[in-house]
């Protein structure tokens, strides 16, 4: 399917390197024709995704600390500024301090609740009102990644999943105010894929383990599943298809026990 995205650009948030989701999303779209620019957070990580982002091209690689207004507006305006417009965002951006992955939800503290919501729920409608006037000129669509563990208690989850399950009904309040404009947004639910956020997680590896045993695929999902769902969804294959959350996990989500 070359070619979907021919001309087409857009801004990347959530590359920290090349097992980031947000990578394997990038490179598909590329594939397909796209130009992106790339946020990064934290000069840690600048050298590896600025070698990313070269790797195809990219214009514009700028930091962006998404619990920062100044910063979603900045890499938003910079990010059209250099590609000349903007058709398209993905937003791939979590964030939950380890010691709250691992022990009992009830014990998370305020601050540390706050947090994890900011960093992981509000950063989308953040970015999607800094990118709302350029993608109302192109009709353009957003993405987000989210999981299972918004809808359903996953053991270790915790507070991500309140995060995830903001960032859900976010992504369908957002849907609503500028499907207006013809812009739309939608999610991918990812069954566990590794990468540095989900090393984080403790038991990821029974996370793992639980989909092989009981998804009716009975099989992992990897990044590139999740890349090839995220183009679907922000092509004009899905022109009429927003609000909604597209479950690449093997098919866990449909299961009771
Ligand atoms: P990752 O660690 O590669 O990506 C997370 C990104 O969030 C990193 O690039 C990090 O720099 C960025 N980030 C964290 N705090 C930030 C801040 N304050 N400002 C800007 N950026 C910040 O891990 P990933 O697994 O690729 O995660 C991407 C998305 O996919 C997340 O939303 C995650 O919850 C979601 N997801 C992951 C899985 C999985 O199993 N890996 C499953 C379902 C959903």
């Amino acid at each position: 399917m070359k070619g979907r995205f021919e001309g087409k650009r857009g801004l990347v948030l959530g590359v920290a390197n090349k097992r980031s989701i947000a990578w394997s999303v990038a490179r598909r779209l590329a594939d397909e024709g796209a130009t992106m620019a790339f946020t990064f957070q934290g000069e840690r990580i600048e050298a590896n995704v600025r070698e990313l982002a070269e790797s195809i091209s990219s214009p514009l690689i700028t930091p962006c600390d998404v619990r920062q207004d100044e910063d979603c507006t900045r890499a938003v305006a910079e990010a059209a500024a250099a590609l000349g417009g903007l058709d398209f965002v993905v937003h791939s951006v979590a964030f939950a301090a380890a010691e709250d992955l691992e022990g009992r939800f009830i014990d998370t503290p305020r601050d540390r609740f706050w947090m994890a919501i900011d960093v992981s729920a509000y950063s989308l409608v953040a970015i999607a009102r800094a990118a709302e006037p350029h993608l109302a000129e192109t009709g353009g669509s957003i993405v987000t990644m989210t999981y299972l563990g918004g809808e359903r208690a996953v053991p270790h989850y915790n507070v991500m999943g309140v995060a995830k399950a903001t960032l859900d009904a976010s992504m369908r309040y957002l849907a609503w105010d500028l499907g207006a404009e013809g812009i739309r947004v939608n999610a991918v639910s990812a069954g566990p894929v590794r990468t540095l956020a989900a090393r984080s997680i403790a038991g990821f590896s029974t996370m793992e383990a639980i989909v092989a045993e009981r998804a009716p695929l009975r099989r992992h999902i990897d990044a590139e599943d999740v890349a090839a769902a995220s183009a679907y969804l922000l092509s004009a294959d899905a022109r009429n298809v927003s609000g909604t959350i597209l479950y690449v996990d093997s098919g866990y989500h449909a299961m009771g026990m």
